[in-house]
């Protein structure tokens, strides 16, 4: 692509924080019409009560609506407070249509305008506390499932909306809590038992990492690692068995220069890689992996977490190419079996298991009729320094690929990623790289 191109490209990016657009449509329930928000920024307050063994989060949102109707957000949990504007209200978990997944609406109907969500929640899932009050905490996610992103811990919105987002932490119960906190944001220890984590306004709800444990409960290394265009980029790496520090830093050196020879300057600002023997999950710039997924994860910085899906009918394309890379870049002469990775409903929250298999094998194949101009990789290049931080659906990257090629793709992707796969076929139930993984496990991993 060329420069000036991707300067359009980067000054259009800064603006388009506001993703509204990229919403699915509202709707209607009983009590009226629901509505799709946009966040303007998120402030949690997040209390780790080791006396009382408790997590309670306090979370204040600055939203605005275009459309009258009742707020739409996500949560797990059943909150214990719900405010609009500084007055209790109801809320409501409800059926996106088609019974797709589910989000909770504020029984409120509001004008347009600029509105404040306030809501109390209890944190459940993956927290534990010690018998000394020392707190492990993880946010992890998923993708394959809905409702697997920060909903399980925090009021958030779904994966079109970037946002900025703080979060104080407290530690309660012991006078002095010595914790470690990795996050993928700006960490600042603003006392004796408090933290302050400030995200970047570009993460979406899939985004941020978040892990806090004792000091010296897993070993760890910090480092910096000079990127192609001159930083040192910090890395933190642990692990959850003390002779994998080693393998795991080799590792994530090697890729780290492996990527940026392929796709350009690493686009976060500190890497962190938690060796957790099982699994792996990308967040932007910090993952929870197992060894041989570390590389598939880090591909993920760039394609997931660098350039991000809007929703669950974009999220096959990064799966797609982190398998291409996992496979060693084939070129393939067939374009495999079709697959409905990306016509699903609107409403979809969550990557189709059949993106790994079947996405890769057709990216594949569209590499083999783009040798004249380059081939996938040299698209990928530019797609990705073109709209990183930005939100991408299937449409937007067919339609890029047309341009850098000029041929007409469209029927192509109509025929082998919109369309239901004949007969049950391959990886319905995870991947290498993300596999399914119980509650049990997910908590292990603290
Ligand atoms: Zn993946």
């Amino acid at each position: 692509m060329k420069p000036f191109l991707i300067l359009i490209f980067m000054i259009f990016a800064a603006q388009s924080w506001a993703n509204l657009h990229l919403a699915p449509p509202d709707f209607n329930i009983p009590e009226g019409r629901a509505v799709f928000v946009d966040f303007t920024d998120s402030h949690h307050h997040i209390v780790f009560d080791g006396k009382k063994r408790k997590a309670i989060a306090t979370s204040t949102i600055t939203f605005f609506n275009t459309k009258p109707g009742m707020p739409i957000f996500d949560l797990l949990e059943t909150p214990s407070l719900v405010e609009i504007d500084g007055e209790a209200v109801g809320q409501k978990l409800i059926n996106l249509p088609g019974g797709e997944s589910e989000v909770r609406v504020v029984l409120k109907h509001l004008a347009p305008g600029v509105h404040t969500l306030k809501v109390v929640n209890e944190i459940k899932k993956n927290v534990r506390f010690t018998l000394f009050r020392n707190v492990k905490a993880g946010f992890w996610i998923r993708d394959l499932k809905s409702r697997m992103f920060w909903e399980q811990y925090l009021p958030v919105n779904l994966e079109y909306d970037q946002h900025a987002r703080t979060m104080d932490i407290e530690f309660k119960g012991r006078k002095i809590h010595n914790q470690a906190v990795h996050a993928n944001g700006k960490v600042e220890r603003t006392s004796v038992n408090t933290w302050r984590i400030e995200y970047p306004a570009w993460y979406t709800v899939s985004a941020p990492y978040f892990h806090t444990l004792k000091v010296g409960s897993k070993p760890t290394v910090n480092f910096n690692v000079k990127s192609i265009d001159g930083r040192n980029v910090p890395f933190t790496i642990y692990t959850s068995f003390p002779w994998r520090v080693s393998t795991f830093t080799k590792e994530a050196i090697k890729v780290f220069h492996e990527l940026e020879s392929d796709y350009g300057p690493y686009p976060h600002d500190s890497l962190i890689a938690y060796g957790s023997g099982f699994g792996g999950m990308e967040h932007a710039g910090a993952t929870q992996t197992s060894l041989g997924a570390l590389d598939h994860e880090m591909l993920h910085f760039y394609f997931a977490k660098g350039v991000l899906p809007a929703n669950g009918n974009a999220g096959w394309i990064d799966e797609a190419i982190a398998r291409w890379r996992d496979d060693g870049y084939p070129t393939r002469y067939a374009p495999g079996v079709p697959a409905n990775l990306a016509g699903r409903s609107i409403y979809a929250r969550n990557t189709n298991s059949q993106a790994y298999a079947h996405g890769s094998h057709f990216l594949s194949y569209l590499d083999s009729m783009m040798q004249n101009v380059g081939g996938m990789k040299a698209f990928l290049r530019g797609y990705f320094q073109a709209y990183k931080y930005t939100l991408v659906t299937t449409d937007h990257f067919i339609n890029n690929l047309e341009f850098f090629t000029g041929m007409s793709l469209r029927q192509m992707f109509i025929e082998n990623v919109f369309t239901p796969t004949p007969e049950k076929t391959l990886e319905m139930h995870g991947d290498h790289a993300h596999p399914e993984m119980t509650e049990e496990m997910l908590e292990a991993l603290l």
